[in-house]
């Protein structure tokens, strides 16, 4: 018996008033009562990575008694572990050093989501910064996010941060930081923005005993004087952020009706971590039919990109389109979009309170060490009972590598139907977002240092897509969008593509059958290769080169993919079912159904049932039955479909004789279903555009399925 969920409550703090009171901070952290903001601006076009140009300086590190410091908080391990927490913090019971009226840049990060540990300055514009490791930890150095004011405008400052641990770093390809200025904000309505020049990433003398120790330098100038600046790793968004987004959907008479914000439970600190559900109001007992998608985020503090993703998850399932109403109708989400609101309020990089990383708990029992975890493993566990799990998905953001991508698991040898294959749905995603999301990036080994995740412990539980989706902390190699840095309107775009990729793969169009295609063909030539003894891999071909430290990257796959040369395919006639039905709310006057048979061998039996089917299919997308003679139809699009309908090339061709030789008319294809709804001016500009496949390449042919099966123009 698992237990269950809290009951649903008033959610206590989320009130216009006073919501940020109940911020809870480990009582020995100094809080400054400034209230931090930012606004949103998306810069006109893609900032371009850095190009190093090899001349960089590398500034050494400084000991401690060269330079004067002038910032310094307590250090995250001074106390051995998480005793209590506090609203608010603690007051600052000083101000930290640096008070001397002149020139010198004065630090603060003593806030939400802040870290800056100690600032040296070494000479009149140079600085050098050490960042706090995770707390009640001596390791864990990568995020940062601290405020500078008394700057003055136009002068060549350089800050170096001196103690990043790991030897690899988005920094060396281009990274750039991030700046925000208050002046720029206020007069210009400019955000948070790409900055720096002379970047560099490199090993530094500050190591000791074995320990290794990597400097991040950088040069640039402040735009204004006397103005107040951010620097941070990657766009901020806070524990507050989050509970104003919530407050707002919970304040919308309309959002609140189908999305249900509930305590999943406290973290160590007694900060909520909140469970969202989201699914449009059911009739009677149909909704258990209902699917259901899990959605978590921000286990990792630092990873703050992933909440931009949410955010452009939640934007999207909340509206008002077409397509969010099909998934509210088809769906029940589960999300838990900040696992781990204490290490983002204090500004961790990876773990908790409890001096750990979260995304290695999911096979803990520890409830109380590791609550959010448990509960969202309990969460889980409840709605298996009920209703069948589509999809899990964690998302994480990537330090070392460019692009989106995901992690899934896969088994070593067992054949699946390649509907249900892993693989499918991050295909498609990539063909949705091809600037952003790389397929060939993705990795579906399940490693043994991988089995506390949440990805392997989901898929161990049955659920087949099981994915830990990798978003650049930086930006993209990909298409047009190559060089170039992710922005917020970006990462919200991966949010969207994620729910289009949801609505392809369970309504299926020719994008999807597309991707079973290509799929089929990337197993049949791994196969191909497995069977020639070749020592390559076509499915992950440049797992070979990697160099990372990451053991996910290191997904040799050439011994898991005995699929088989064979592929049977069950399925489609549940798909193409609901395709008819929930494609588009408008086509609820059409529903076919196929019945599909799979191998390509298919007895005689079969095959009058296939052609019986499709008949009956293309009967009932188009009764008028005009135009279009399957018997004249040429090869190259006839074998397409018969491919993709999993029929083959003989069943279609006796398909088309046998209706002529009945005499019946002959039966017509590439037609939209007829929709009263309609005009007749858009009617006929769907029937227009729907013909043009039908001597035009196999791409077009695709369009116009996806006509059919969207009803609609796109
Ligand atoms: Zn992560």
């Amino acid at each position: 018996m698992v237990p269950h969920l809290h009951a649903p409550q008033n959610l206590p703090g989320l009130s216009s008033a006073g919501q940020l009171s109940l911020v809870h901070w480990p009582h020995q952290c100094e809080v400054i009562r400034d209230r931090i903001e930012h606004i949103d601006w998306t810069p006109p076009r893609p900032e371009p990575l850095y190009t190093p140009m090899g001349l960089e300086m590398k500034p050494s590190y400084q000991p401690a008694g060269e330079g004067t410091v002038i910032y310094l908080t307590e250090e995250a391990n001074k106390d051995s572990g998480f005793v209590y927490s506090q609203v608010r913090g603690l007051s600052p019971s000083k101000q930290i050093l640096h008070q001397n009226g002149d020139n010198t840049l004065i630090f603060e990060a003593r806030f939400e989501s802040g870290n800056l540990q100690k600032v040296v300055k070494v000479n009149e514009f140079e600085y050098q910064l050490t960042l706090r490791t995770d707390l009640y930890t001596s390791k864990y150095t990568q995020w940062y996010y601290f405020q500078v004011s008394n700057t003055q405008a136009g002068m060549p400052y350089r800050f170096t941060i001196v103690n990043f641990t790991k030897p690899d770093s988005l920094y060396k390809r281009g990274m750039r930081p991030l700046l925000y200025s208050e002046a720029d904000a206020k007069k210009h309505n400019v955000g948070w923005r790409r900055t720096g020049n002379e970047i560099k990433y490199y090993r530094n003398n500050a190591g000791q005993g074995g320990q290794q120790y990597f400097s991040l330098t950088w040069t640039f100038q402040f735009p204004h004087n006397r103005d107040t600046c951010y620097f941070a790793h990657c766009y901020p968004y806070t524990y507050s952020n989050l509970q104003e987004y919530l407050v707002a959907i919970s304040k919308d008479p309309v959002k609140s009706k189908f999305c249900k914000i509930h305590i999943l439970c406290h973290s160590l600190a007694r900060n909520i971590v909140y469970v969202l559900t989201i699914t449009n109001p059911h009739e009677g007992d149909k909704d258990t039919k209902r699917k259901a998608v899990i959605l978590t985020a921000r286990v990792h503090p630092g990873e703050t990109n992933t909440s931009w993703i949410m955010k452009g998850f939640l934007d999207y399932i909340l509206g008002n389109s077409g397509n969010a109403q099909v998934l509210r109708d088809n769906f029940v989400f589960k999300v838990v979009p900040m696992l781990n609101p204490d290490g983002v309020i204090v500004g961790n990089h990876r773990c908790s309170l409890a001096g750990q990383d979260l995304n290695r708990k999911y096979k803990s029992n520890l409830k109380e060490f590791y609550p959010s975890i448990w509960y969202t493993r309990n969460m889980i566990k409840r709605v298996m009972e009920e209703r069948d799990i589509l999809l899990y998905c964690d998302f994480h953001g990537h330090n070392r590598k460019k692009n989106v991508f995901v992690y899934g698991c896969e088994r070593k040898q067992q054949a699946k139907a390649p509907n249900l294959h892993p693989r499918v749905f991050p295909l498609l995603l990539s063909k949705i977002c091809p600037d952003k999301f790389s397929f060939p990036d993705c990795r579906f080994r399940v490693q043994k240092s991988k089995e506390g995740t949440g990805r392997v412990v989901m898929w161990k539980m049955g659920i087949s897509n099981s994915y830990t989706l990798e978003a650049s902390i930086c930006g993209s190699k990909l298409g047009q969008r190559r060089s170039t840095h992710f922005n917020t309107k970006d990462l919200e775009s991966v949010g969207h593509h994620f729910c289009d990729a949801l609505l392809d793969y369970c309504v299926p169009n020719m994008k999807y059958y597309l991707c079973l295609k290509e799929h089929e063909e990337m197993v049949k030539q791994q196969a191909k290769v497995n069977s020639e003894g070749l020592n390559s891999d076509v499915l992950d071909r440049d797992s070979s080169t990697q160099t990372s430290n990451s053991s996910d990257s290191c997904d040799l796959v050439a011994h898991q993919l005995k699929l088989g040369t064979k592929i049977k395919t069950k399925t489609s006639g549940e798909h193409i079912h609901r395709i008819a039905k929930d494609r588009s709310r408008e086509s609820k006057n059409v529903s076919f159904k196929m019945e599909v048979s799979t191998s390509t061998s298919l007895g005689q039996e079969q095959t009058t049932q296939g052609i019986e089917t499709l008949h009956k299919i293309f009967q009932e997308l188009d009764p008028v039955g005009r135009d279009l003679n399957w018997g004249t139809i040429p090869q190259p699009i006839e074998h397409f479909i018969s491919q993709n309908l999993f029929l083959p090339p003989t069943a279609l061709q006796e398909m088309c004789y046998a209706s002529e030789r009945g005499g019946v008319r002959p039966v017509s294809g590439c037609h939209p279903p007829k929709m009263e709804s309609r005009s007749r001016e858009k009617e006929e500009k769907i029937h227009h555009r729907v013909k043009l496949p039908i001597t035009a390449s196999v791409k077009q042919v695709g369009e116009c399925f996806r006509f059919w099966f969207s009803g609609s123009e796109n």
